[in-house]
């Protein structure tokens, strides 16, 4: 611990965001960095508890509690304090592969069960981590680092999301040939194309790709596998398979007027977007435009937020987010305590964006949608929306019960559906032969990742649902830990 009293000198600090009204003019990283000796003062609040509940990782009441991959926070928060960047860096890329892109996008767990926060602010860990990863990459620490020897074991990973990013990192530092096979034109999965631009810059992600193929990573692209390539046929090239396809299959909203142009899931509009961005800078023109447009965002989540977010920067007419569930309390209720996951309300860059471009957080709680109202051109002009309590049901279950006299009409052009996903996608499990579990993901222990055929393994949201990136590097580093068991009948990874 650098400084003992620093928790009692120093009070949290984030550095300033870049205004809104201006970020959203472009689709620029809307984070600055803070100067070092800032980061140092912030470094210096960290307690180093006996029991730092901040790298635990463990769920309670089922969301995560700490960091999911064991961060050693307090060690690298010390280092930071006393200006020992590189040591923090070292220290940093022990659990992480990948913290420029956790410091970017992470919900930051570790923060909900920082012991500091129980009576103060806790300290700026999200913040620190990606500064200590930037500052490497800015330094020329972060260099290819190949393994010095090869197995000749080959291992094939399907989907390029952090989940197979992390597995393949990890094989391929065991010495096994790594091959990462990608259906879109692009590597990386929701990093590339679902997370937008101005919360991740794909600079970033292309520059992590390209020192994982310098270190040995083969990537394929424009190859979906179970159809461009059949899933069995990878049986007969590689030793081993990992699968870490993603919970692709979105949630529809099967309801009247659902056929209407202008209806569009929400990762197919972040997906275009971010391609067209990155093809040509928008000049293509083939993205899904909101520019003009009084848009609905059915879904208030991270996708919902990105969504907003994408649509202000066309320069959307009207925004308005529509959310099932109430809204959460301003702070942890009694039934929430730490260190759980503070579930409270929060303004996300998105509302926070559209606040100041309309006037409003553009959210409204407890709505639901009845049907939606096509105009003369087949495309959709309005949405019928309904007002609901959540109500118990005979069996004990919660269920929305609709407040009579409280429908509405609302103006819509564009309507996007980001309402949460179903599970993985069928053809490669089919195929394979692989079994699943009663919520549709593969069936596969965690801790073990080993699915229901010997040699395939399965990580990341494709087994555990959607869920987070930093989940995602946790289940992709543990299959890669697993499959080099399988493979050489011991594991040194971690
Ligand atoms: C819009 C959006 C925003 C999000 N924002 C955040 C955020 O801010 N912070 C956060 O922590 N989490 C966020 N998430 C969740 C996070 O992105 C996911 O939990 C994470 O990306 C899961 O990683 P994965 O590797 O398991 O799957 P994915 O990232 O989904 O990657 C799966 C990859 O597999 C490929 N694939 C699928 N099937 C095949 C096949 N048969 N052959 C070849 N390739 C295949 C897909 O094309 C895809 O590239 C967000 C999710 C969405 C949708
Ligand atoms: S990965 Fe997420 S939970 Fe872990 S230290 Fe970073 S911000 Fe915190």
């Amino acid at each position: 611990m650098g400084k003992p009293t620093g928790f009692l000198e120093f009070q949290r600090e984030l550095p300033a965001d870049r205004p809104p009204l201006d970020r959203v003019r472009d689709w620029n990283e809307f984070h600055i960095h803070m100067p070092a000796r800032k980061l140092q003062e912030q470094g210096a609040r960290c307690m180093d508890c006996g029991v730092p509940f901040c790298h635990t990782g463990t769920l309670l009441s089922g969301m995560a509690a700490g960091c999911p991959l064991n961060n050693l926070i307090p060690e690298w928060n010390d280092l930071v304090y006393r200006g020992l960047w590189r040591e923090a860096l070292e220290r940093l890329h022990k659990t992480n592969n990948f913290p420029e892109f956790t410091g970017r996008v992470c919900p930051a767990p570790c923060e909900g069960s920082c012991v500091l926060g129980m009576n103060a602010p806790p300290v700026t860990i999200k913040n620190i981590e990606c500064s200590i990863v930037d500052k490497g990459f800015e330094e020329g620490w972060v260099t290819p680092n190949p393994p010095e020897k090869r197995t000749g074991k080959k291992v094939a990973v399907v989907g390029s999301g952090p989940a197979g990013l992390a597995c393949a990192a990890q094989l391929n530092s065991a010495g096994h040939s790594v091959t990462v096979f990608e259906r879109a034109d692009r590597i990386g999965g929701l990093l590339m194309y679902g997370i937008p631009n101005m919360k991740l810059d794909k600079g970033i992600v292309q520059r992590r790709i390209d020192l994982l193929a310098s270190e040995g990573v083969r990537f394929v692209t424009h190859t979906h596998v179970g159809k461009d390539v059949p899933a069995a046929d990878l049986l007969k090239s590689f030793d081993a398979i990992v699968l870490c396809c993603g919970a692709t299959k979105a949630r529809d909203m099967p309801i009247e007027g659902r056929q209407l142009q202008g209806i569009h899931l929400a990762v197919e509009f972040l997906r275009l977007n971010t391609k067209s961005l990155l093809d040509s800078r928008h000049e293509d023109g083939r993205y899904i435009s909101a520019k003009g447009k009084h848009v609905i965002v059915i879904g208030g989540g991270d996708t919902g937020t990105d969504c907003v977010g994408t649509s202000l920067r066309h320069g959307c007419k009207t925004l308005t987010q529509l959310e099932i569930l109430p809204q959460p309390p301003p702070g942890r209720q009694s039934d929430n305590p730490w260190p759980e996951w503070p579930k409270i309300y929060r303004l996300d860059y998105g509302q926070e964006e559209a606040k100041e471009r309309f006037g409003g957080d553009p959210r409204q709680y407890l709505i639901n949608t009845k049907k939606f109202i096509g105009g003369e051109n087949g495309n959709v002009k309005a949405l019928q929306t309904v007002r609901i309590e959540w109500a118990k049901g005979d069996n004990g279950r919660p269920f929305p019960k609709e407040i009579p006299g409280t429908e509405k009409v609302l103006p819509a052009d564009l309507v996007l559906l980001a309402m949460g996903f179903l599970g993985p996608e069928d053809a490669v499990l089919q195929q394979l032969g692989v079994a699943r579990d009663e919520r549709s993901n593969v069936k596969a222990e965690y801790g073990r990742y080993a699915t229901s055929v010997p040699g395939i393994f399965a990580a990341g949201d494709m087994r555990r649902g959607q869920s987070l990136v930093v989940w995602a590097l946790h289940e992709g580093r543990g299959a890669a830990r697993e499959c080099d068991r399988y493979l050489m009948g011991k594991t040194h990874l971690p």
